[in-house]
């Protein structure tokens, strides 16, 4: 066994969104440089110009910082909203009738009723359904359907605002996922450039095809990921791991999904949407209200170092940030205490143990030799990485579904395939442009990467795969287990 220290690399990605707070002067430097492994986009507030502005600085800071920085265009979807109010926001009291009303004009809300743009709505309720407001905080019951009007009670009273959304408990409302507003979204997105688009509210499989459908050829190489915020969504199995398998990755949304399904299902439903996720080869992201109070403090409570040291726990690939980073005071504290917590809750054994895939059979040769690397990394003594030469990032995503206390170095020749990779737990990437190398130096080149990288050294053994094609990239079909030497100490 080797006896060597190295830095400890955090394997739990953090997505980090940007807004207002993130614009400030040398902030986002700051917040990349703290951790932040992709950025989110989201477009249910800020225009195109503002995305595209951001993104470009987002790749020109990557770029002079020497890191691989993942875009996440988030689309907005069929968020159900009321209207505005006539003179701001209403206090509703427990017991007052409520209206919802299809049919009033959208900035003449007041005490008895709002206006709402979704037009069916009301064919959307029952007499007796619960409707939540603004993420949960009022509750209504719904007493009558009369045309375009939806007469409630309040159950739970409270300060009702402009435009806050609307959730039914227990789901069931028919918009489908994507809006005519998330089909311009999403062009731009694609214009843009983004690595990952994430679309809001898929039912079922066929909204997340439609969205892929949609992305068309210039999207080919764009990770689709569903957001699982329906109570539908999670209804049974069968559903759940539709969505997961038309997707290239998943985010177990909890803000809506929280409200749908009940904050006392979440727990439950969080820890099945990532064990089936991971066993179905995808990435998946926890999401909301990570460390809420940090939107104003610069320090956690303990609730949320629990919460998100339970999602690593989980197996989770990436945490996220919301208006900690887009519109708190504290973005930077906040991905330093992120990544504080995450690096704490890896040093856990049970995360660094795995009996992935251990009774199933395989199909393909690159997940058989990338599942076998991970396998050989886990019981060899003295080894310090697994490194993969990967055209596209997927023999790293593959190996990445085992647990496992070794850094798993994606190294591919493409800058899309890299930001990819940056999704992935446990998996650091490097470019590696195999056309301009000899077959026979390959794996030395590789070797002395990494021992420039400070993640192997002399005497280490290191487990690789690539395929025995002239460029190595593409068709894994090959492990070696190479020892590190003097000689790949170079410079
Ligand atoms: P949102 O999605 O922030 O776009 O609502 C995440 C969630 O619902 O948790
Ligand atoms: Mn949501």
């Amino acid at each position: 066994m080797n006896n060597h220290t190295y830095v400890p690399i955090r394997r739990t990605k953090i997505v980090a969104t940007l807004g207002p707070a993130s614009d400030r002067e040398g902030e986002l430097e700051r917040m990349l440089r703290a951790g932040v492994d992709v950025v989110r986009l989201n477009f249910s507030h800020g225009s195109a110009d503002d995305h595209r502005r951001r993104l470009t600085e987002v790749r020109e800071i990557a770029d002079r910082i020497g890191k691989s920085v993942a875009a996440l265009a988030d689309l907005q979807g069929p968020k159900i909203r009321i209207a505005r109010f006539k003179d701001g926001a209403v206090e509703l009291e427990e017991g007052k009738p409520f209206v919802l009303d299809m049919a009033l004009d959208s900035e003449a809300g007041d005490v008895n009723r709002v206006g709402c743009d979704y037009e069916t709505l009301a064919e959307d309720l029952n007499v007796g359904d619960r409707l939540l407001l603004d993420d949960g905080r009022l509750v209504l019951d719904v007493d009558a359907v009369k045309g375009d009007e939806v007469h409630t009670h309040v159950i739970v009273g409270g300060r009702l605002s402009n435009n806050k959304g609307i959730n039914k408990l227990g789901g069931g409302l028919s918009a489908p996922a994507l809006t005519d507003k998330d089909k311009e979204d999403l062009k731009t997105a694609l214009e843009i450039g983004v690595d990952y688009m994430a679309v809001s509210f898929p039912r079922t499989a066929a909204d997340m095809q439609e969205a892929r459908k949609l992305m068309g050829e210039k999207g080919k190489d764009i990770g689709l990921i569903a957001k699982i915020e329906r109570a539908e969504a999670v209804a049974d199995d069968e559903t759940l791991d539709g969505i997961i398998n038309a997707s290239e990755a998943v985010m177990v949304a909890r803000g809506d999904l929280g409200v749908e399904i009940g904050d006392a299902q979440l727990i439950g439903v969080q820890k099945r949407i990532i064990k089936h996720a991971r066993s179905l080869n995808r990435a998946v992201i926890t999401a909301t209200q990570m460390m809420e109070s940090m939107i104003e403090s610069p320090l956690p409570t303990r609730a949320e170092v629990f919460d998100v040291a339970n999602a690593v726990l989980d197996g989770t690939d990436a945490v996220m940030l919301s208006a900690e980073t887009a519109a708190g005071d504290y973005p930077v504290e906040t991905i330093e205490a992120m990544d504080r917590v995450c690096l704490g809750a890896e040093r856990e054994r049970s995360t660094q143990e795995s009996g992935h895939r251990i009774h199933q059979g395989f199909t393909r040769s690159d997940e058989t030799v990338a599942l076998s690397a991970m396998y050989a990394a886990n019981h060899l003594e003295g080894v310090s990485a697994i490194a993969c030469m990967t055209s596209s990032g997927y023999t790293a995503l593959i190996a990445s579904r085992i647990h496992s206390g070794l850094p798993i170095i994606g190294l591919a020749h493409s800058a899309v395939a890299q930001r990819r990779m940056a999704l992935y737990r446990g998996v650091v990437s490097f470019a590696f442009d195999t056309s301009r190398m000899e077959a026979s130096e390959l794996n030395d080149n590789a070797l002395a990467l990494l021992v420039k990288e400070g993640i192997t050294q002399v005497d280490d053994h290191v487990i690789l795969t690539r395929g025995d094609h002239m460029n190595a990239h593409g068709g894994t079909n090959t492990m070696k287990i190479l020892s590190v030497t003097a000689d790949h100490q170079r410079g």
